[in-house]
């Protein structure tokens, strides 16, 4: 329950995640405690609100509240304008969801074509500077007079045209996963390989990190700090995964997969006791289990572990097995074989041909071989996957 749908918007769930409950009355509560102080910055924007008119026990909240919804829409729409031009060029939108640090919108995959992912990038930012233009013309348009209507009205778009803005203006700066880093490496990518522009904007977001969380503890920001920390792992994680793409370009499941014929396996009568003996020997800690030359199951260390020492002779393979098996084609790539090892963080797939068994794929497999290629491509092939730009 990590997650709460409230609605749809052009066919994507906008979810709110918990941290996003907490985050709310936050904000409502810092705007509300210093509507005198931002009344006072937005005087530059021309329009003269008197504060007294917005003070009273329940006024600041009901502005705070309304601020802070205001700017919380102005992320879906932003959201929204990143989602709605990745589906112009064929991308699933899984999800917008609004959690502690802003939104996300989850994208089932980023296009590698620079510009695709130049025109995404930027989307967000240009519809957030629109909507801050939008806020400023209702700001404007708003009718004077001395009432506490207009008064807070002017407060409440003022606010929103101004942060509006700030919030282009941050998305911008050039680190993942922010804006700016996508758009940095959209426009690296022109001219070099792409897993190459993704390692140098990976190396300016860790250092645009480095900044942000350096100023938030000089001035005790513990939000800037949380945002640092979450712009320089979400760099890191960017760098590695395209990096990983990038080698596994063209590579299939069964280029990499241990063969069924070159694979240790188990009948499932063997006791608990004597699979452990043979593990030892053999310095093994996955076999698959056949049954008259069918794969019924896979038995690891872990399924031995959980059986007391005393039944280890009783149980037998067949009792602590699992049955229920992720399997993997055996001509699919291997990068969309290494993302379902990691979604359900499991060891080892069964490699499959027509339905019938003809390998398994282990982490294991997967580092080797990940080892393996990286050294080959060290020569003149680093990267010349992963998406090559046009020129
Ligand atoms: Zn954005």
């Amino acid at each position: 329950m990590r997650n709460v749908q409230i609605g749809r918007l052009f066919g994507i769930p906008i979810k709110l995640d918990a941290t996003f409950l907490l985050v709310l009355p936050l904000f409502a509560y810092l705007i509300g405690s210093r509507i005198e102080l931002i009344v006072g910055e937005l005087d530059g924007l021309g329009r003269a609100v008197e504060p007294s008119l917005l003070t009273g026990p329940v006024l600041p909240w009901v502005l705070g509240l309304a601020a802070a919804l205001g700017l919380f829409a102005g992320i879906v729409l932003h959201e929204l304008g990143h989602s709605l031009t990745a589906m112009r060029y064929g991308v699933e939108i899984e999800s917008i969801t609004l959690w502690i640090f802003g939104g996300i919108a989850r994208l089932s995959e980023f296009p590698e074509d620079w510009r695709q992912e130049l025109r995404i990038a930027i989307a967000g930012p240009i519809v957030s500077v629109l909507v801050g233009i939008g806020c400023y013309a209702i700001y404007r348009l708003i009718p004077g007079g001395n009432g506490v209507l207009s008064a807070a009205l002017l407060f409440v778009f003022g606010y929103l045209a101004l942060m509006n803005v700030v919030l282009a203006v941050f998305n911008m700066l050039p680190g993942f996963p922010m804006d700016g880093g996508r758009v940095l490496r959209a426009l690296l990518a022109r001219n070099r390989p792409y897993a190459e522009a993704t390692q140098t904007a990976a190396e300016v977001g860790k250092g645009v990190a480095v900044l942000m969380g350096l100023l938030g503890l000089l001035a005790f920001n513990i939000i800037l700090i949380g945002l640092a920390f979450f712009v320089y792992i979400g760099a890191s994680a960017e760098a590695q995964q395209t990096v990983m793409k990038a080698a596994f370009e063209g590579i299939r499941v069964d280029d990499i997969m241990t063969p069924l014929d070159d694979l240790e396996t188990v009948t499932p009568d063997v006791s608990v006791n004597a699979l452990l003996d043979r593990m030892l020997r053999q310095r093994h800690t996955g076999y698959p289990v056949v049954d008259g030359g069918q794969v019924v199951g896979m038995v690891t260390l872990s399924d031995l572990r959980e059986v007391d020492e005393v039944e280890r002779d009783a149980m037998q393979v067949a009792d602590v097995m699992t049955r229920d098996l992720l399997t993997v084609e055996r001509r699919a790539d291997a990068m969309s074989a290494i993302q379902e090892l990691s979604q359900h963080d499991v060891g080892r797939l069964l490699v499959t041909d027509r339905g019938s068994v003809v390998g398994l794929l282990s982490r294991t497999d997967v580092m080797t071989a990940f080892e393996v290629i990286q050294s080959r491509a060290a020569i003149p092939r680093i990267g010349t996957g992963g998406g090559a730009p046009e020129l």
